[in-house]
């Protein structure tokens, strides 16, 4: 249950400091979320790679956030003292207070990866991709940002191609030009769950989508 998540009442109420202390006196604010990170996999392996990127991974469970608030601290403790500053995990519940943490426009990434698939037609509303959700994504990323989703469950895949087709704000982006996008590559393998459907030789279908500019405004 979620029911002790603080959470601030606006994002301009949240102080970053503490995640990014290197980053403190900087203007700078994140711009890629990992939502429903797990063990954190992905930021993991994208830090280096946008070593100027703050991102941040979201995660509801307490003991798979401070899991991977450890592995980020010892990264931090074992690396030259700039490296893995910019990348950080917090608990908190997406489908709820998304809009309490990211300015509209704020973020450039956003990714679902291998989220859970909510098989029973009951719990669907459960999905973490829907028409409600979608609208709080498409405010939180920048015209031209990108939202990523993989999975190795068919149906869900299905689902969330067929409610961000519907979305006005999003657009999908053909395979080959994701297959051109570096961090791919990453979305596919980085992370503990994308590890493991390797294991069982799961299919794994991606569907990456662009935010576009709102047609009415
Ligand atoms: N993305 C990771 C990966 O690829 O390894 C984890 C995939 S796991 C199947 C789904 C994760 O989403 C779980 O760690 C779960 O706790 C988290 N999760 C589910 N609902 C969430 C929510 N409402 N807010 C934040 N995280 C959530």
């Amino acid at each position: 249950s979620d029911h002790q998540l603080e959470y601030p009442s606006h994002p301009s109420a949240m102080d970053w400091s503490s995640h990014y202390p290197n980053y403190a006196t900087t203007n700078k604010k994140i711009e890629f979320a990992d939502i429903g990170c797990g063990y954190g996999g992905l930021m993991i392996a994208l830090a280096p790679l946008f070593p100027d990127t703050l991102m941040m991974g979201m995660e509801i469970r307490m003991k798979v956030q401070d899991y991977v608030y450890q592995r980020i601290k010892a990264l931090r403790d074992t690396n030259d003292p700039h490296h893995y500053q910019n990348v950080s995990i917090m608990r908190m519940n997406a489908m709820k207070f998304l809009p309490n943490f990211f300015e509209k426009g704020q973020l450039s990434k956003l990714f679902f990866l291998f989220p859970d698939p909510h098989f029973k037609q009951r719990k669907h509303k459960a999905r973490i991709i829907s028409p409600t959700l979608l609208a709080e994504y498409a405010y939180a990323l920048k015209v031209g940002g990108i939202l990523y989703t993989i999975t190795d469950v068919k149906d869900l895949h299905l689902w969330m191609v067929k409610h961000l087709d519907n979305h006005p704000l999003f657009e999908r982006i053909p395979d080959e030009e994701c297959e051109q996008d570096p961090v791919t590559e990453h979305v596919r393998t980085a992370t503990e769950e994308g590890k493991k459907v390797e294991r069982n030789q799961g299919d794994k279908f991606l569907a990456c989508y662009r935010r576009i500019e709102d047609p009415l405004a």
